[in-house]
């Protein structure tokens, strides 16, 4: 469990965006070349990739271009018809527009600390908090930046890279993309790892997200984030829908997650919701038992009813103790661990 995350760690072996660093992008020039040309040469720059990270390869520093700046590029341009998350809005955020979650194309910054309130193999956590979310959580705890995408200082990648060095000084294991949700900021997110450059070698990336991310930018994840730090919050997509604004949660959650397993290690999030042991806890750890029986299996108990909660009577109150026990014995019947 977490072994590329340790081996990164303990300098066993590089972080994936390190090598994705190192990795040709396949031509001189990305400039005019089409959508569809991108993603060939990032197919086949991943086909490099994969190999050289199953070999543990360690490659010289690239002349030209890398599938990092590749990854980049292809983000940038899905700024002009965003297809960053599931909503796929196709807002041109390139154009000042702005979609569902309102972030534009110059993401924000609410917060950036080491945190050390986050599951213990990962503390001291350097997080990045964008402004904005691709969810709307009625009973949202970080309501304040989560729903307001204006909230904080404008992101500037080298100064953000800047700050995971100095976090890095002071001991911190990873760097953390979380909000909001890290979705539509992935162009950033990208843009602050290419500046990092051979800095980053041994630091483990962790995409804390609601994984509601579209296929495309799961594809430009792969070789560059090494953590999936991911919520699994629904068991149905009716729940999903009255409580996060969200359809087809499931489908594309559950994708995500078979995505990521084959991808990185995966640390899953899942928060019991009053009322909601059988509908959501208890059909997702019956998906985990059976797709993903050896995951991270994080079952948490802090759900506060806040924000708009009090609109929804059912879950207006904490988790019962009573609750509590049988989400643990359910796991137990699962065979799960939980942490
Ligand atoms: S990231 Fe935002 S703008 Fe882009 S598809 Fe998702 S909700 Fe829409």
């Amino acid at each position: 469990m977490l072994e590329d995350y340790f081996s990164i760690l303990k300098k066993k072996n590089t972080a994936r965006h390190w090598l994705a660093s190192r990795t040709p992008a396949g031509a001189s020039s990305l400039d005019g070349l089409a959508e569809e040309e991108l993603w060939k040469l990032h197919g086949a720059a991943m086909a490099a990739w994969r190999d050289a990270w199953e070999a543990m390869a360690e490659p010289p520093l690239l002349p030209g271009l890398s599938l990092l700046d590749l990854k980049s590029e292809l983000a940038d341009l899905m700024l002009r018809d965003c297809r960053m998350c599931e909503r796929r809005c196709g807002a041109n955020r390139a154009g000042g527009e702005t979609g569902y979650c309102g972030v534009g194309a110059v993401s924000r910054v609410a917060s950036n600390f080491l945190h050390f309130g986050e599951e213990p193999e990962l503390v001291p956590s350097h997080t990045i908090f964008f402004s904005g979310c691709t969810f709307h959580c009625v009973y949202c705890q970080n309501w304040d930046i989560a729903m307001d995408a204006r909230m904080g200082s404008p992101a500037d990648p080298a100064y953000l890279a800047d700050s995971l060095r100095e976090g890095m000084r002071q001991g911190s294991r990873n760097a953390n993309f979380v909000g909001g949700n890290p979705d539509p900021n992935l162009h950033t997110i990208l843009r602050t790892i290419i500046a990092l450059g051979d800095d980053g070698r041994h630091l483990p990336m962790v995409w804390n997200s609601n994984m509601y991310t579209s296929r495309e930018a799961m594809d430009l994840l792969e070789g560059v984030m090494d953590v999936y730090l991911a919520d699994f919050r629904y068991g149905n997509d009716e729940c999903a829908y009255r409580y996060s604004d969200v359809s087809d949660y499931f489908e594309v959650v559950s994708r995500n997650f078979s995505t990521a397993h084959k991808r990185g290690d995966i640390m899953l999030r899942q928060l019991l919701l009053p009322g909601h042991l059988e509908c959501c806890t208890a059909r997702i750890m019956a998906w985990v038992a059976k797709n993903m029986p050896d995951v991270y299996f994080n079952l948490m108990f802090q759900f506060r009813p806040e924000y708009r909660a009090a609109l929804y009577p059912e879950i207006d109150r904490r988790p019962s103790p009573q609750e509590k026990m049988e989400a643990v014995e359910l796991a137990r019947r699962y065979g799960l661990s939980i942490y």
